[in-house]
């Protein structure tokens, strides 16, 4: 130990697994504070960002670092710290956690326009100059100097992407090492907001007609007419391509006129109104769960409350309450909901009851109010964070309360970069900051109900529906009944949807979105054929026409006999939702219908359109996706139709069947929350599988029990826990040598290590999605009782791991507790 001068600790914006020391000079010294930016050299680059984790003048015993070699900060970007010092532990929880460099970390945390980017200017020498004049250079060379002479600003990444010469960055380095060529590196803030668009008005009512008659122009009009104060252009090109031409046209002629906008954001704009709950008192149910919790909060002390209420049992009320307290006790609250097209009820109600408290943090914010709230939070200018996954990041100084409602969505986990789950990071950010964490859901994930049952959680319950409504009549339909042909619509949903249509109630026919895998399906016994291995179902590939295992790599050929029953009635199964629709307008031609799903609808503000025409009655039947089952009220819909319970199902995921019971129970819940009761069909060709058997029954714990028995049985999380390296690059036959290197190095670890022989590997295999974007990919997965254990195996596999030639352009992706799997 021995005295210095000032040292930091800082996360530097590059993609290192570890932070870097620094000496502080005297001016600085006592002006650095944890959660600043900074710049620094590193290497020999000088202008570098990142931000300070710690700093001190006692060295600790552990790190070795030779102060004199120290390299000083070059300058403080923030006088005010960006994010409070508190999160500095849970950045490198983070960062170690999920694999993921540091200063990446860091980035990803941060609002687009805190982030800090370093850019290379390339500049030509006198000596250049020369070269080129004389006619020296060979050909590549000389188009390299001309093209960073023709170019206003030639950053390197310019100039390559202006070149599209194959390995072009040999030329610049070489042209370099001769002194042709200097770099001057600059820093700058990454704040290029958009803050205008352009809107297209239609300047008259009649429109001139055409000379001649055009599809797209009249969809473009009507869309004018529909819109009289003006629609987004880039809206309207998204819906009839082409737009950009036609606005040009009908703009020369003085029939439209474009004009440039602030956008605005308006947070609940076009949004179904808040019902405002007629009374605020809870009720005895409610009140037995505030009280468990209050003291936790008021106190300020760690624990994981699982509150499992069925849909309609009234969680907002006892969220509301719970925010109440925080508030009073002059602490922040924080609440995580799942990442949807448009603001969920929690968010509306949230914003009435708190107001101008609340900050909001989703998808459909621009990078400047994404900004502007952050800045806001830091400010203190709001108590309250309602976000989407990201919004655990918030920098909330004095949280008290974190909740996260629907724990069990999967769009809770990231499926890039900073690959981490929602609702673990938040009760880590709890754990760390030692205060209570709510996990509300209708369905808890098996993850969560297990920590539940093994004492790790607190498990409270609101079991009924307010005001006892009742819930619906879920009822399942044997599709084998069907016949031979595979079918969309079953004879009894298509008696259901008469009867219906009769009344004037609304529909919804609903088909999973992630069910794209085409599978092998029995239509006469319902037999899937599935890995033995695995209990997982085989995917079909067109490519090879095969069947292949996507957990450990297991392929056999096509099969067209049934093993089950013997029937030559195989058949491959798999349909998306735009097949339904074209079937069902032909079956009810005249009906009022709409599609909603990813496809058909890309903006927030026309999804906010569709669920108003819907409340509005404008729309007799909504055929779509899981979309539709996430935290709306359609109080006219009375019959719900699963037109494929199989495709979830039979998903090659272990929790195909939890993901299954989920989404039923979901959509089920969209049934009959009106006045009326609901129906609910589900079609399959398993009608006798336990989710079928639970779900009617509305039995979460029936389900879970059963479902947990099976994960233990094949070993599956939450009994073990598992991290995935997903292989991805251009080279099929490189991604695949990669992928089968880390697979050998995990087996010599395994055999080497004995503190490792419970640690098992599956794989690897080819991806479900095999090839996206010209990427191969390849994965495996490292499976181990415990979450250290998994960590440790993989830390250590991961240093053992040297990149060199059989590696390059191939990526390894790591993936801890996977949710994704495709
Ligand atoms: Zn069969
Ligand atoms: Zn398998």
């Amino acid at each position: 130990m021995s005295n210095v001068a000032k040292i930091a600790e800082i996360a530097v914006f590059l993609p290192l697994d570890y932070s870097l020391h620094y000496s502080v000079p005297e001016v600085l010294s006592t002006r650095i504070k944890a959660g600043q930016r900074v710049i620094v050299p590193v290497g020999k680059r000088n202008l570098i960002g990142g931000l300070v984790l710690s700093t001190f003048s006692v060295i600790p015993r552990d790190l070795e670092i030779d102060p004199a070699r120290l390299r000083p900060i070059t300058a403080l970007i923030d006088e005010v710290p960006i994010l409070p010092e508190k999160m500095v532990p849970f950045i490198r929880w983070l960062s170690s956690y999920y694999f993921y460099p540091i200063g990446e970390t860091v980035n990803t945390i941060l609002p687009y326009g805190l982030r800090v980017v370093t850019s290379i200017k390339l500049t030509v020498t006198e000596e250049g100059l020369k070269a080129l004049n004389q006619g020296v250079l060979s050909e590549v060379e000389e188009n390299v100097v001309k093209a960073i002479l023709d170019l206003s600003n030639p950053t390197i990444s310019r100039v390559v992407k202006n070149l599209a010469i194959p390995d072009c960055f040999r030329f610049i380095t070489r042209l370099r090492q001769k002194g042709m060529l200097t770099t001057l590196e600059s820093l700058r803030e990454e704040r290029r907001y958009k803050k205008t668009a352009k809107f297209v008005i239609a300047v008259d009512k009649d429109f001139p007609a055409p000379r001649k008659k055009s599809e797209k122009l009249e969809k473009l009009w009507s869309l004018l007419q529909q819109n009289p104060e003006g629609i987004l252009l880039a809206e309207l090109e998204k819906q009839v391509p082409g737009a950009y031409y036609w606005v040009k046209k009908l703009k020369k002629t003085g029939i439209v006129r474009v004009e440039e906008r602030e956008l605005s954001y308006d947070l609940f704009e076009n949004d179904v109104s808040v019902e405002r709950g007629a009374s605020i008192t809870p009720t005895k149910a409610q009140e037995e769960i505030i009280n468990a919790i209050s003291s936790y909060v008021s106190k300020k002390s760690y624990q994981v409350f699982l509150l499992h209420g069925v849909t309609g049992s009234g969680k907002t009320e006892v969220y509301n309450n719970l925010i109440d307290l925080a508030l009073r006790c002059d602490l922040q609250a924080m609440v995580i909901v799942p990442e949807i097209a448009l603001s969920t009820h929690l968010e509306r109600v949230l914003y009435e009851r708190f107001g101008h408290i609340v900050a909001v943090l989703h998808s459909g914010l621009t990078p400047r109010e994404r900004f502007d709230q952050w800045r806001g939070i830091l400010e203190g200018k709001y108590k309250i964070v309602v976000g989407a996954r990201s919004g655990v990041f918030a920098p909330l100084n004095n949280l008290g309360l974190i909740i996260v409602d629907e724990e069990q969505d999967s769009s809770l986990k990231q499926d890039s970069g900073l690959r981490y789950h929602g609702r673990d990071t938040a009760i880590m950010r709890a754990k760390l900051e030692d205060i209570p964490v709510v996990l509300g859901s209708a369905t808890p994930s098996l993850d969560s109900y297990h920590n539940a049952l093994i004492g790790k959680y607190k498990l409270l319950e609101l079991p009924e529906r307010i005001h006892k409504r009742s819930l619906p009549h879920v009822e399942v339909v044997d599709m084998r009944r069907e016949g031979r042909k595979t079918t969309i619509f079953s004879r009894q949903l298509l008696d259901e949807i008469t009867k219906a249509l009769n009344k004037n109630d609304q529909i919804l026919l609903f088909l999973n979105r992630r069910g794209f895998a085409t599978f092998l399906i029995c239509l006469v016994c319902g037999e899937v054929i599935k890995c033995e291995r695995c209990a997982i179902s085989l995917t079909y590939h067109k490519r090879t026409n095969d069947l292949r295992c996507h957990y450990c790599g297991f392929v056999r050929p096509v099969v067209s006999e049934c093993p089950k029953c013997g029937n030559p009635t195989i058949k491959l199964y798999g349909f998306g939702t735009e097949k339904i629709e074209e079937e069902y307008k032909k079956l009810f031609p005249g009906t009022r219908t709409r599609r909603l799903d990813s496809d058909a609808v890309r903006s927030r503000r026309l999804y906010a359109r569709i669920f108003k025409a819907v409340r509005e009655r404008k729309i007799d039947v909504l055929i779509g996706t899981q979309m539709l089952a996430k935290g709306h009220d359609f109080p006219g819909i009375t019959l719900v139709g699963v037109v494929s319970a199989d495709t979830t199902l039979q998903l090659p995921d272990f929790r195909a069947s939890e993901i299954t019971f989920q989404l039923l129970t979901q959509v089920a819940g969209r049934a009959g929350r009106g006045e009326y009761p609901g129906k609910v069909l589900i079609q399959t060709y398993n009608p006798h599988h336990y989710v079928f058997h639970y779900t009617q029954s509305h039995d979460y714990k029936g389900f879970a029990t059963e479902e947990l028995k099976l994960r233990k049985q094949l070993n599956y999380p939450p009994f073990t826990r598992l991290i995935r390296f997903l292989v991805t690059g251009p080279s099929e036959k490189k991604v695949k040598k990669v992928a089968m290197i880390i697979a050998g190095k995990c087996v010599e670890l395994i055999k080497e290590s004995p503190e490792f022989a419970d640690v098992n590997v599956l794989g690897p295999a080819e991806a479900p999605l095999y090839l996206v974007k010209k990427q191969f990919r390849y994965h495996l997965f490292v499976r181990a009782p415990s979450a250290r254990k998994v960590q440790n195996f993989s830390h250590r596999l991961i240093s053992s791991f040297s990149r060199g030639r059989d590696t390059r352009g191939v990526k390894i992706i790591v993936d801890v507790d996977p949710i994704n799997v495709m």
